[in-house]
C-alpha cells in the first residue's frame, strides 16, 4: 500500500503548540462554550474572531471551528457581513412553548422508558446523573456549564430508552438545555434539579411507569418555575 501520509516538516507548528495540537479546537470550543453558558459572553453580544485569537493566543482556524460547532448547537449565530453573535436570550413566548413541548413529550416518554430499562440501562442513567452531582474543582461557572450539558445528556438517554427517535430528535433539535440554562446563572438551578433527578431514577429502579411519569412532570414544572424569574 502506498504511503499517503502528507505530513511534512514544513507544516509543523512552532514548539509548544504541537503538544496540544490534537485537542486545541476542542479546548477552544470548551472555553467559549463555558463563557456562553455562564453568561460571561452576554446573549446577543458580538463575538469577534480577532479578540478570541488574542484571548486564547491561537490561530483563526480553531476559533472558527469552535464557532461553527457552537452555531450548530444554537448558541452562536452567524450573520452575513456582520459576523458572529452570541444567540439572543430566548423570548418568554419561546420559553413557554419549549416547556409545553417538554411536558407533552417527556413525562409520557419517561413512563414508556421504564419498561425498557434493565439493570444496564439503569446504570447508564445513574452514571449520567452522578456526573452532575460531582463537585469537581472550584470553578462554579465551569460546573454550571458542565451541568447544562450533562442534564441534556441525562434527558436524552431517557428519551433513547423510550424508543421513539422522532421525539428524541425533536427535543434535541431545540437545544433546550443550552437555552434554558443560559437564562440564569444560579446554583439553585442545579442543586434542586439533582434531587428531582434522584426521584426519576427511583421510579425507574422501582419499575413504576406512573411514578416515572409523575417525577418527570414535577421536574420539568419545577425547572420552569425556577427559571421564570429570569423574565421579571
Ligand atoms: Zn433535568
Amino acid at each position: 500500500m502506498q504511503n499517503t501520509d502528507v505530513t511534512s516538516d514544513k507544516d509543523t507548528l512552532p514548539t509548544g503548540r504541537i503538544s496540544r495540537a490534537n485537542g486545541l479546537a476542542g479546548d477552544v470550543y470548551e472555553a467559549i462554550f463555558q463563557q456562553l453558558m455562564s453568561l460571561k459572553i452576554a446573549p446577543g453580544s458580538r463575538i469577534t474572531v480577532d479578540n478570541l485569537v488574542k484571548d486564547f493566543n491561537v490561530s483563526h482556524t480553531p476559533i472558527r471551528e469552535a464557532l461553527g460547532r457552537l452555531e450548530g448547537e444554537g448558541l452562536v449565530v452567524k450573520t452575513h457581513l456582520i459576523g458572529y453573535r452570541a444567540a439572543p436570550q430566548i423570548t418568554r413566548r419561546r420559553f413557554d412553548e419549549l416547556y409545553e413541548l417538554r411536558l407533552l413529550l417527556e413525562p409520557a416518554a419517561a413512563a414508556k422508558a421504564t419498561a425498557a430499562l434493565d439493570e444496564t440501562g439503569l446504570a447508564v442513567l445513574q452514571e449520567a446523573a452522578g456526573v452532575m452531582a460531582r463537585r469537581e474543582g472550584r470553578d462554579e461557572r465551569l460546573r454550571y456549564s458542565n451541568f447544562a450539558r450533562q442534564d441534556a445528556i441525562f434527558h436524552d438517554r431517557i428519551m433513547q430508552f423510550a424508543h421513539n427517535d422522532l421525539i428524541r430528535e425533536t427535543l434535541n433539535h431545540q437545544h433546550t438545555h443550552f437555552h434554558i440554562f443560559r437564562l440564569m446563572y444560579h446554583s439553585r438551578v442545579t442543586e434542586e434539579a439533582l434531587d428531582e433527578h434522584e426521584a426519576i431514577l427511583s421510579a425507574f429502579a422501582a419499575g413504576d411507569p406512573d411514578a416515572a411519569e409523575k417525577a418527570m412532570r414535577v421536574h420539568i414544572e419545577n425547572s420552569r418555575d425556577r427559571l421564570l424569574p429570569a423574565f421579571e
